[in-house]
């Protein structure tokens, strides 16, 4: 039976263990039974499924994780934290704790080893210091995934899930939506936490694409475009782009290619969809091979 998910329960182990929290490790655990639920039947978890968890703290997750899952990996930087893992998970027998840091974790090794190359999901209430470099990386290095399901800081679930003319769109959204299917499952107030963080959260569900949405010949070459669209907002996508340091293409290129895409010579980068910044890349690329 899950234990963890109140104030008292959490308090109590913690004093147990004369645990001390780490802000360098973004640490804030979950205090909230309805949104434990929130994120385990958002994540569509089954006992088929092998989980990835993020950073497990005292096991408050993990232990509605092993509740529901086939089996599940927990990473988890900080060492206090593992002996108080080993007793609040010790009732589960489908649990891995790993002791290291995500960013350093070989996580196909471990789908390969625990699911025969089969996606799994991933879960985690997110230390907020790396939330961008954790979901880029799972995208990047092509970890077979099913879902990722996670708790980040609001803003930036905002960021990941909007589209064009709105100010919070951005290179996080276009990568984020290069990948996945982005879905705010639910906002959650800083009093769902001990300590209470000093930012509102929310759960945020970014399912796998299939197939990439738009096509694209040269995806660092899309990135870099990107990037250099939004590194300044203000400007117009051509100075924008004839600007940017990591580009080294002329300024008629840039010119031409935009026009060829069929939208105004003057138009933002912040304005284009991502299927737009697509086509651009592929002109691009035409035009300099
Ligand atoms: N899952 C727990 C919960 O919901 O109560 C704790 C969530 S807390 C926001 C983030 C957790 O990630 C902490 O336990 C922290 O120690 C851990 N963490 C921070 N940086 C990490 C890293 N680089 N790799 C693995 N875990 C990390």
């Amino acid at each position: 039976m899950a234990t963890l998910g109140n104030p008292q329960n959490t308090i109590e182990i913690i004093k147990k263990y004369n645990f001390i929290f780490q802000k360098k490790f973004g640490q804030n655990f979950l205090i909230d039974t309805h949104v434990l639920d929130k994120i385990i039947s958002a994540a569509g978890i089954t006992k088929e499924d092998v989980v990835l968890e993020i950073g497990p703290g005292i096991g408050t997750m993990t232990q509605y994780l092993c509740e529901s899952a086939r089996e599940v990996i927990a990473v988890e930087i900080d060492k206090h934290l593992i002996p108080i893992l080993e007793e609040t998970l010790s009732a589960y027998n489908n649990i891995t704790i790993i002791n290291d840091d995500i960013l350093k974790v070989d996580i196909n090794k471990i789908v390969n080893e625990k699911n025969n190359g089969k996606p799994i999901k991933v879960v985690a209430n997110l230390p907020y210091y790396i939330t961008t470099p954790i979901i880029m990386g799972l995208f990047e290095s092509r970890v077979p995934i099913e879902n990722i399901t996670v708790m980040v800081q609001k803003e930036v679930a905002d960021r990941m899930q909007v589209g064009p003319g709105t100010k919070d769109y951005g290179a996080l959204s276009l990568a984020v939506q290069y990948y996945a299917k982005p879905y705010i499952v639910a906002n959650v107030p800083p009093n769902c936490f001990m300590p209470r963080p000093n930012v509102g959260s929310a759960v945020i569900r970014l399912t796998k694409h299939e197939e990439r949405p738009v096509e694209v010949i040269d995806e660092k070459l899309m990135f870099q475009i990107i990037r250099a669209s939004f590194n300044q907002r203000r400007k117009t996508l051509v100075n924008g782009l004839n600007n940017s340091p990591e580009i080294q293409l002329s300024k008629d290129i840039i010119a031409e290619a935009i026009i060829e895409l069929g939208v105004p010579e003057n138009i933002r980068g912040e304005a284009l969809t991502l299927e737009q910044f697509a086509g651009l890349s592929n002109i691009i690329l035409s035009k300099i091979k």
